[in-house]
């Protein structure tokens, strides 16, 4: 049982803070914030995903210090754990004013903002990341990089960096470019014998957004000016955010500019899961007007998987034949229209035993070992490849996935699954061993 008194530290900690920082702030970092249990000499704490604790713990652990126990060394007596994520909900961002009233406006789609883009638990982590940045420039991650496949919405939050930016910091000096426009600016700038002023101009900037960096792969003499400029920058604190398709370690760049990259967070957004799908298609139909019963959603959305502008494709169609006839969606309907863009197949279903047998082979062990219980390394690791993969492709809570490995606990699952998460950024060789287990579980 909480005492009154036990549970007043955390209020009185919120209360503090609430009269310190922006209300936006406030509703981002603390409001989904549950205390789990609190006594004098700990406090237990559930955070909606670890970016939240480590931002807590970068921004506000003196804060923190002033009003919650310590342990004997001085640290703070705090332990956290990561909520399960509950799907189909969406957390609120931040409402944007309509209308900005900004001449470079133009640097961003007026659709992607914060606003309109659906989480799901493969991209919650990025969001969180994202909106960090964007609330606090070049003081939280630094530089934050994305990373993941096209069309799952990488350029979406760089622009809703950007509006966020441009409403709430006003005199920002922001940049957003391609890293194409980025080479073309330096052509004609070397070609008009005007480099330094263009050097001067980035090198003055506040906040640099730089999308697709993997091409600037092979183009050798423009990505040296590119590393002098994001060194510049860091230097000074300012921030930079970089989206690419593969994470730096997969870029065929230099080892300098790559260590650069990974010196700050590096995120990634994963393929969205079926009910997230839905929630994008839902969301983007209605940004349209159009209205698409939950059946009609649910029959594309499982058949469209791995990306969004596909999805989006599909809305456009469906949308123009609405306006067209003014008729009634049903899944037949959905199927004659959109015909060549789905997958005759819906995404076959995995299951766990076809993840074990998979990793089991690759891995040279016996799938019973893999279940077991034992800790030794060459029985660990293919474990917790296989915890990885299962959760990365089978739709199900983590306690159900868990319980098909022997009565695994789900933060045994977590766990394995952010570590070989991590892992997998810089070993090639586990890189490599995933995606042939991939390729043979879904061939
Ligand atoms: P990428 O840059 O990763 O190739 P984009 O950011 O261009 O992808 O996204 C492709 C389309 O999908 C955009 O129209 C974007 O709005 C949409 N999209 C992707 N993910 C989401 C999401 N989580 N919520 C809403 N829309 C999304
Ligand atoms: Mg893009």
């Amino acid at each position: 049982m909480l005492t009154c008194k036990d549970q007043d530290v955390w209020s009185q900690f919120l209360e503090f803070i609430q009269k310190r920082i922006s209300e936006t702030e406030f509703k981002n970092w603390f409001s989904h914030i549950n205390v789990l249990s609190s006594t004098g000499e700990e406090i237990n704490l559930e955070v909606p995903n670890i970016f939240v604790q480590q931002y807590l713990l970068d921004n506000y652990q003196k804060d923190m210090m002033l009003f919650l126990p310590t342990k004997k060394t001085g640290e703070l007596a705090l332990n956290f754990s990561i909520k399960e994520v509950d799907k189909t909900k969406k957390i609120k961002s931040p409402v944007l004013p309509q209308d900005t009233n900004n001449k470079d406006e133009q640097q961003f789609n007026s659709q992607y903002t914060f606003e309109n883009f659906i989480e799901g638990p493969s991209n919650q982590f990025v969001k969180s990341a994202a909106l960090g940045v964007a609330q606090r420039p070049g003081k939280s991650f630094n530089p934050l990089f994305i990373h993941g496949g096209v069309g799952l919405g990488k350029t979406h939050l760089l622009h809703g960096i950007g509006h966020y930016i441009k409403v709430h910091h006003k005199n920002v000096n922001l940049k957003n470019v391609t890293t194409e426009a980025f080479i073309n600016d330096l052509v004609f700038n070397l070609r008009n014998k005007s480099v330094d002023q263009m050097k001067r101009f980035y090198r003055n900037l506040d906040v640099l957004i730089v999308d697709d960096i993997q091409f600037l792969q092979d183009r050798l003499n423009f990505e040296e000016e590119f590393c002098n400029t994001f060194e510049s920058l860091i230097n000074q604190n300012k921030q930079i955010i970089i989206a690419s398709d593969k994470p730096p370690s997969h870029l065929k760049l230099s080892q300098r500019l790559i260590a650069r990259m990974e010196w700050g967070l590096v995120a990634h957004v994963g393929i969205p899961d079926l009910e997230t799908r839905v929630a994008i298609l839902q969301h983007k139909a209605s940004l349209k007007n159009v209205k698409i019963p939950s059946d009609v959603a649910f029959f594309i959305a499982e058949r469209i998987f791995n990306n969004i502008r596909q999805l989006e494709g599909a809305i456009n169609r469906l949308a123009a034949y609405s306006r067209l006839i003014n008729t009634q969606l049903t899944k037949e309907l959905a199927q004659n229209l959109l015909q060549e863009m789905l997958s005759f197949t819906p995404q076959k279903k995995v299951s766990v035993e076809s993840i074990l047998q998979s990793v089991a082979s690759i891995f040279e062990v016996k799938v019973s070992d893999i279940r077991g219980e034992s800790r030794l390394k060459e029985i660990a690791l293919p474990r917790q490849v296989a915890m990885y993969l299962s959760k990365e492709l089978i739709n199900e809570s983590l306690q159900k996935i868990a319980s098909s490995f022997g009565g695994k606990t789900h933060s045994t699952l977590l766990h394995a699954w952010k570590k070989i998460k991590t892992e997998l950024e810089k070993d090639q060789t586990l890189f490599r061993q995933i995606e042939i287990i991939k390729k043979n579980i879904e061939g």
